[in-house]
């Protein structure tokens, strides 16, 4: 099959001519449709992560169909579509897994990163994590849901309850979270980096009731602000935005350092989190509100061999939404 190689960090991905992956007992053997580029991938290629799976297939946002099943699966069907996202595996043992945490699990695989994810024609996943997805949206368009909208959700959630929510870095998560938070009857405020009005109309059109650039203050002051940029001095940003009481929640995996504040700025008990992955209750909690308003997610569209340009245009802000790879059949 072919996939796009990450042989080392920090050097492009390969074309590549691979084996197709033998599906084990538990496992799904999945025919890529469309696979989301995310931030993180670029994190990987970039080396702020450490310690991939090397040679690595990155790619978390995986939609498909259910070409073999091993012999222990059930609940599935051959030639289902099935999402794989970030999550691929957990221990079932340890503290955080037995208290309904397993985001945090001590012995967690992830997809696209500890095992080969979704630029490639074929991949496995453990079937228990594999997703079933409503009907309605395109694979290209089901695509970004898959982490940029799982992830973004669960720091939505964290965010709750709030009327005023401000979003920092306005990517693919913030495009689905302004659709959902918008229905939901929230006033969402975009940030975005300055003069990128084409940034902020785009933010306007999906329901925004403000945009504006993340170094200046919203015309209120915000119950909740989600930072998706992967950008330190965000963080002191959005608490002087936050009213008293107010939450700060990190939603990326990285993010360079925070510079110091003064702690007038975090006084009256405002509140900074980060958030950590997703568990498959987070799954099926989103693509159920997802299934319950009418979403619609922007993709600009690249081949499998386009994953570099792809992931060089995300880096470089080039599209707004998400970029999805169609490497399988079109829909
Ligand atoms: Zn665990
Ligand atoms: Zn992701």
């Amino acid at each position: 099959m072919r996939a796009m190689l990450l042989k080392q960090q920090k050097q492009p991905l390969v074309l590549t001519e691979i084996p197709k992956p033998i599906v084990k007992d538990d496992q799904l053997l999945i025919k890529v449709h469309t696979c989301g580029v995310c931030r993180t991938d670029l994190h990987l290629k970039d080396a702020d992560l450490p310690h991939p799976k090397l040679p690595l297939i990155l790619g978390h946002e995986i939609v498909g169909t259910i070409e073999e099943m091993g012999k222990n699966v059930k609940g599935f069907q051959l030639g289902e579509r099935i999402g794989v996202p970030w999550l691929s595996n957990t221990c079932g043992k340890c503290p955080f897994c037995k208290e309904g945490q397993e985001n945090l699990c001590d012995n967690a695989l992830y997809t696209g990163y500890l095992i080969d994810g979704g630029f490639a024609e074929y991949t496995v996943c453990k079937a228990d994590f594999a997703i079933s997805l409503p009907a309605g949206l395109s694979d290209q368009q089901m695509a970004p849901l898959l982490c940029a909208g799982l992830i973004g959700y669960r720091a939505y959630r964290k965010a709750a309850p709030q009327k005023t929510l401000g979003i920092y870095g306005f990517g693919a998560a913030a495009h689905i979270l302004t659709q959902l938070a918008t229905f939901e009857g929230k006033e969402v405020y975009a940030f975005t980096k300055k003069g990128d009005e084409k940034g902020e109309e785009f933010a306007k059109k999906l329901g925004a009731v403000w945009a504006g650039d993340s170094q200046t203050l919203p015309p209120v002051a915000l119950d909740a602000a989600i930072i998706f940029a992967p950008v330190g001095s965000l963080v002191p940003q959005a608490l002087k935005a936050l009213k008293k009481g107010g939450r700060c929640i990190c939603g990326g995996i990285h993010m360079s350092d925070i510079p110091s504040f003064p702690y007038k700025d975090l006084w009256g008990e405002k509140r900074i989190e980060s958030v950590a992955n997703l568990t498959r209750k987070d799954g099926k909690e989103f693509f159920a509100a997802v299934s319950r308003f009418p979403i619609q997610t922007e993709v600009t569209v690249y081949p499998l061999e386009g994953a570099n340009e792809a992931l060089e245009d995300l880096r470089n802000g080039k599209f707004h939404g998400a970029a999805v790879l169609q490497v399988g059949l079109e829909t």
